[in-house]
């Protein structure tokens, strides 16, 4: 099976550089922005299987990249990896917006966040 290419978008660059090294070391294709922005770019360029995504982020934040990158056809699984808790309010809601996952940052294991990005992608 070929991996899934995978784009991560997400403001703090030393998150970025963490999941670029253990996803390329791992042979997966792995692109990355740190803007919103720049990072809908990238998908339209890439057409990843998964993105990875921060919620708050300076300029279009992750809800409204998530908004687009659903309206895409086909449209990458999206898995939030954010800090952010409201009690569980916004996780439901961008679920329910199309969002795959959501998991906490820091993420515990990047082992498990691989497997959730295989998940993803295996149904
Ligand atoms: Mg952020």
């Amino acid at each position: 099976m070929t991996k899934p290419r995978i784009v991560a978008i997400d403001d703090e660059a030393e998150f970025i550089d963490i999941l670029e090294n253990y996803f390329g070391l791992r042979g997966y294709e792995i692109d990355v922005a740190v803007r919103g922005a720049k990072g809908i770019e990238v998908v339209k360029e890439k057409n990843p299987d998964v993105v990875l995504m921060d919620l708050k982020m300076p300029g279009i934040d992750g809800d409204e990249v998530l908004k687009l990158l659903k309206s895409m056809s086909p449209s990458p699984k999206v898995i939030f990896i954010t800090a952010y808790d409201d009690g569980g309010k916004t996780k439901a809601r961008l679920l329910k917006m199309g969002a795959y996952a959501c998991l906490d940052k820091p993420i515990s294991s990047l082992r498990d966040l691989e497997e959730t990005i295989n998940k993803a992608v295996s149904n």
